[in-house]
């Protein structure tokens, strides 16, 4: 199953990919873990997309084109995948079109702009990968990941004034994305405004599991 993960930023896409990857065995590929190893490791991608990050803005979509070619290409990929953060312009959603993925399903996770900032606020990322959240999805120590030990950070793209403006971005060049998968009959909105289990259970809904 190719899924898209589609939601305003800390709506829950990435703790939400996780679940669903180990429920179906298929990977998730995360744009933003993609560029923010890019951009720890001083890369060419990395330089490029580290002043939009900071911004709260998108990196130009050329870059992203560049890391969907090469990750859809990838082995893992052969029985499907969950697709965090990407699309997030209509003219990335062409291009994986254009290079042959079906997408079965686009999930809409929706969270009122409200809620978002109070969110992010308490996120805490690992460079594993692993996403919590110090009040609605903590580790088992604090501070430290469970998956692989290392202590958790904030992201600096999660400061307030930061998050506004990714909101923006999302608001005028992401949300179109709903009609775009609407009109093609893939699009299944639910309602992440409750806890991770709750959204769990609407999200294993509706990929029938
Ligand atoms: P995320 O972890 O998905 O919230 O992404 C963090 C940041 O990485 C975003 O605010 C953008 O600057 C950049 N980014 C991630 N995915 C994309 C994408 N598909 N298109 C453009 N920029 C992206």
């Amino acid at each position: 199953m190719n899924i898209i993960l589609l939601g305003a930023p800390g709506a829950g896409k990435g703790t939400q990919a996780e679940i669903i990857c180990n429920k179906l065995n298929i990977p998730a590929i995360s744009t933003g873990n993609i560029l923010r190893q890019a951009v720890k490791d001083g890369t060419e991608m990395g330089i490029k997309a580290k002043a939009f990050m900071d911004a709260g803005q998108l990196v130009p979509d050329e870059v992203i084109f560049g890391i969907l070619d090469d990750r859809l290409k990838m082995d893992d990929c052969k029985n499907g995948f969950v697709l965090d953060g990407v699309p997030r312009t209509i003219p990335q959603a062409e291009a994986i079109d254009n290079m042959g993925v079906k997408i079965d399903m686009a999930l809409d996770i929706e969270v009122r702009d409200e809620l978002i900032v109070e969110r992010v606020s308490g996120r805490r990322v690992c460079s594993c990968g692993a996403t919590y959240h110090v009040k609605y999805n903590p580790s088992a120590v604090e501070g430290i990941c469970d998956k692989c030990g290392k202590p958790l950070m904030i992201r600096k793209d999660d400061e307030p004034a930061t998050v506004l403006d990714r909101l923006a971005t999302y608001h005028k060049q992401t949300e179109p994305l709903k009609d775009y998968y609407r009109t093609k009959g893939v699009l299944v909105e639910v309602c992440g405004e409750n806890s991770v289990e709750d959204t769990t259970e609407l999200v294993l809904k509706a990929i029938g599991k």
